[in-house]
């Protein structure tokens, strides 16, 4: 699955540009200001760049570009900017970014831009295995086979507990509530009940031991998160 960082820093935007962006595939990790989005970018980067021109605090969106480009980063960059700002358009541009879309946009649109700059990128249409390290252990998915390695031993997880598993380890550090989970592994019709997804969680970390616990984390009164550093 291919990685997305969105940074944007209107909440209502970023919601659903995430929403969309994930019901189109991607895995979306959505930053609010540009130097949480820099210090991620700095860990690791992800396979294309959303990136809101004007943000808050001290680094701005073209900041952010122009300092990829002066380390010789070749990530994909479409910015988002605001209607009338033809002049930031044409200097994020020249600062490096590859793409631009006025808000307000159509997030189609945003899918086929994102779409096209991946194909020209040369990227792969998706990495087909994903592996997380915690302390010394590592956590390896083979996403065609839907099996899961964990220092290098095959969890025996079934396909329920492999697809929640999968999809909290797509979003690393996103929390995920029980309803949220319950409604994109169950799907939005099946008439369950919440605790089903604690119960899911319970037996894939019985199944891995205790060091499942590390990647799997209890946001107390909100839900789960998955939290391990990804491997290139
Ligand atoms: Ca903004």
């Amino acid at each position: 699955m291919q990685e997305i960082f969105l940074i944007e820093d209107e909440e209502k935007v970023g919601k659903i540009t995430r929403a969309f962006l994930e019901e189109a595939g991607f895995s979306v990790r959505w930053f609010l200001a540009g130097e949480e989005g820099w210090e991620a970018l700095e860990r690791g980067e992800p396979d294309l760049l959303v990136l809101d021109l004007r943000l808050p605090g001290k680094i701005q969106g073209e900041e952010i570009c122009s300092r990829l480009r002066e380390k010789g980063s070749n990530l994909p960059i479409i910015m988002l900017t605001a209607y009338g700002e033809e002049e930031e358009r044409v200097k994020g541009l020249q600062l490096g970014a590859d793409d631009y879309l006025v808000k307000p946009f159509s997030l189609r649109e945003l899918v086929a831009r994102i779409q096209a700059l991946l194909r020209r990128a040369g990227k792969t249409p998706r990495v087909k295995k994903l592996s997380f390290t915690v302390e010394g252990r590592e956590l390896v998915f083979d996403l065609d086979r839907q099996e899961v390695f964990l220092n290098g031993e095959k969890v025996d997880l079934t396909q329920i507990e492999f697809r929640v598993l999968a999809l909290l380890a797509q979003n690393p550090d996103r929390p995920f509530s029980r309803e949220e989970l319950l409604e994109k592994i169950h799907g939005p019709a099946y008439d369950g009940f919440d605790r089903v997804i604690d119960a899911h969680i319970k037996n894939i970390r019985k199944k891995m031991g205790l060091e499942a616990g590390q990647f799997i984390q209890t946001l107390y009164g909100r839900g789960y998160k998955f939290s391990g550093r990804k491997e290139k």
